[in-house]
């Protein structure tokens, strides 16, 4: 009896991430109304139903968020567990307008996208038209391959680079629930609102 409930209490249980900052912080780029719903109800279900799918499975309860969705064949295994490390990404990602790290990234990832990109504003061009060009729901993310080159990666639906042994190092949601409250269908007008929030450090730190 004892040992199962050790057992139990080892399995993988996946949680909510904190927020780095109050539900009104980041307005008026993103209103506490999007927050509630985007952080408070959306990811809370993606986490939600992944604790209950890899409730019981031998393989998956032992393995990290980014292994569960490496190894994940795909459905709603792949789904949530894809949505719950996205999201966890996204969010942690954004400072208020002016904090420190916002506005330009520093030298290490300023020079990293003069190499694959030209300059840090024709990176943000090609960020935004993979953006507002990706068809239906998805992610645009800034990826970091195997030979540290950055790469611009649009994915479907719940899809992270780090399927492609990539490093995901900014993702922006482009499903409508991330931008309607706010902007409703004009989604070009809210990817260029987030570089207001983008905090340069935290996408640097993920670098390799
Ligand atoms: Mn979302």
């Amino acid at each position: 009896m004892l040992t199962q409930r050790i057992i139990t209490s080892m399995a993988a249980v996946f949680s909510l991430p904190r927020l780095p900052y109050e539900a009104n912080a980041l307005e008026p780029v993103m209103s506490k109304e999007t927050i509630d719903y985007h952080y408070g109800k959306h990811l809370q279900a993606y986490v939600n139903t992944l604790n209950a799918l890899v409730k019981g499975s031998a393989g998956f309860e032992k393995m990290n968020l980014e292994e569960v969705v490496r190894h994940a064949p795909g459905g709603p295994l792949f789904n949530n567990a894809g949505q719950v490390l996205n999201h966890t990404l996204f969010f942690e990602q954004f400072r208020p307008v002016g904090a420190e790290g916002t506005g330009k990234p520093r030298a290490r990832l300023e020079e990293a996208m003069r190499d694959s990109f030209g300059s840090f504003e024709q990176f943000k061009e090609q960020m935004a038209a993979a953006s507002t060009g990706l068809f239906g729901s998805g992610w645009a993310w800034l990826a970091q391959d195997g030979q540290g080159e950055l790469k611009i990666v649009q994915c479907p639906n719940a899809g992270n680079p780090v399927t492609e042994g990539m490093v995901p190092l900014l993702g922006f949601d482009v499903w409508e629930h991330a931008y309607y409250v706010d902007y409703r269908n004009r989604r070009a007008d809210y990817i260029t609102a987030l570089w207001q929030i983008v905090d340069w450090d935290v996408v640097a730190a993920r670098m390799k």
